[in-house]
């Protein structure tokens, strides 16, 4: 399958938890959403100041709240969860616009499903195992992935299928994929989960009492060593927040477009580290119809093929609701496309797939990552080159500047960023 596909390293290495050491358990209290303009809980100064709320922003909140420090949270969206985006209008089954799956047993968000008391159900996918890679050489510093593995001899039927999800291999930094576990992540199977009832579903578990201030777009983080005052657009106004400290857990594009205002400017490693990085282009076509198209004993098709698209069936009740998905070139290409010529080719790549003409669909939805300014793009990948520039960002800047999630830790994941908000400031906890 695609779209909602495996793409993360390896993190066998990690403990098995955070929240239960943390918490103990935590009550599912009502959130504290605040919507621009109201300012109740506003203070004069903040321990920390975290911009986004996202996964990455949320978890980074949550520890440091459950560490009894004064967090504020400023989202400039009208929503949290960032690329985890669940849409309860569209019908009655809720449809995810951005993440879609759990990958593997052992991701740390399994804590936050049981948490919230979350059903999952599990993805079948016709995709067949792979072998492990055998490249008995190291990569060179700035070798792309394909170059590396058609110099160790790995014929391209066996390259796991990162296009599907991601970048073609030629795009990736074959020292990155190799150093952190990918070639072997992507090349194995791997179970993928759903859940049910929206994967949005995890997020009050990280956010109850949190104050979080929605239709806050910050445009300029003034920092230096004694602090930081985060200017932020609300449609009321300008609000300036001042902190001791500043978690920046903003996506890859928005940082690579400037948005956000740097006073003074970064140091030039972290300009560099940010110039470096990249983010790739996803795509998913959500369709309804009133009438069964799927196959009854498959929940994907087309993985493995080479149509540009991936398919899956989410609901197969009435409605019946697919998602068509492309990432990467393809989907840049779809992207260059008008709304209805995409929805079209969709429609007929399913057609195609299925090997018969599938009814008009009912209703139809998607969102535009790229063309959407606090995403500038989705998921983060590491371009040939690029394999220190997440250790980089990672690294604080004078006690005061924090960044957190994919720019920092190279993962595109929703568990991934979950970790990332916790290591973050665990690491700002013990250096205060
Ligand atoms: C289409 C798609 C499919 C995906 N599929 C999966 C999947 O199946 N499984 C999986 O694990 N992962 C998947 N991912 C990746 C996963 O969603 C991300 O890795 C993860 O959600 C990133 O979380 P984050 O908090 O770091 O960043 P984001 O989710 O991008 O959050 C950043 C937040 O910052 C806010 N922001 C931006 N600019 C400003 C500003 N100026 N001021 C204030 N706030 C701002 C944004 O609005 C956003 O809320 C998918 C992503 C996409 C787009």
């Amino acid at each position: 399958m695609k779209a909602d596909v495996p793409r993360a390293g390896d993190h066998a290495s990690r403990p098995p938890s955070r929240r239960s050491v943390l918490l103990g358990g935590g009550v599912l209290l009502g959130g504290a959403l605040l919507p621009a303009g109201d300012t109740a809980r506003r203070r004069e100064r903040w321990d920390v100041v975290v911009v986004g709320a996202g996964v990455t922003g949320l978890s980074a909140a949550r520890n440091l709240v459950d560490h009894g420090l004064s967090v504020v949270v400023l989202e400039a969206k009208d929503r949290i969860g960032g690329q985890l985006h669940t849409d309860h209008d569209f019908t009655s089954v809720p449809v995810e616009l951005g993440a879609g799956l759990i990958h593997g047993r052992e991701a740390y968000t399994w804590e936050l499903v049981k948490e919230a008391r979350a059903e999952t159900v599990r993805v079948r996918h016709g995709s067949g195992s792979h072998r492990p890679l055998e490249t008995p050489e190291p990569p060179n510093v700035i070798e792309d992935a394909a170059a590396y593995l058609r110099r160790m001899g790995v014929p391209e039927e066996r390259w796991p299928p990162v296009s599907l999800d991601n970048e073609p291999l030629h795009r990736w930094s074959a020292l990155w994929m190799s150093g952190s576990g990918l070639f072997d992540w992507w090349s194995a199977p791997r179970e993928n989960f759903r859940v049910v009832g929206g994967y949005d579903r995890i997020l009050p578990p990280l956010v109850y009492d949190l104050d979080v201030r929605l239709s806050h777009a910050v445009r300029r983080v003034r920092w230096s060593g004694g602090g930081v005052d985060v200017f932020a657009e609300n449609p009321r106004g300008t609000l300036e927040v001042r902190a001791d400290r500043c978690v920046v857990a903003l996506p890859i594009g928005v940082l690579k477009e400037g948005d956000v205002v740097f006073d003074p400017a970064l140091p030039g490693a972290y300009r560099d580290a940010v110039e470096s990085l990249d983010r790739t282009d996803a795509l998913k076509l959500v369709y309804e119809f009133d009438r069964a198209v799927f196959p009854e004993d498959e929940d994907v098709l087309g993985w493995d093929e080479d149509s540009g698209f991936v398919f899956w069936c989410l609901s197969r009740k009435d409605p019946e609701v697919v998602v068509a998905w492309s990432a990467g070139e393809n989907a840049r290409r779809l992207l260059d496309l008008g709304i209805e010529e995409r929805f079209a080719a969709g429609i007929a790549a399913l057609s195609e797939s299925l090997g018969e003409e599938v009814p008009e669909p009912v209703a139809r939805t998607t969102h535009d990552w790229a063309a959407d300014e606090f995403s500038r793009g989705a998921y983060l990948y590491v371009p040939p080159g690029a394999h220190d520039a997440p250790p980089t960002l990672a690294a604080p800047l004078e006690g005061a500047l924090y960044f957190a999630g994919e720019p920092t830790t190279g993962e595109n994941t929703v568990e991934g960023a979950y970790a990332s908000g916790y290591d973050s400031t665990d690491r700002l906890l013990t250096e205060r």
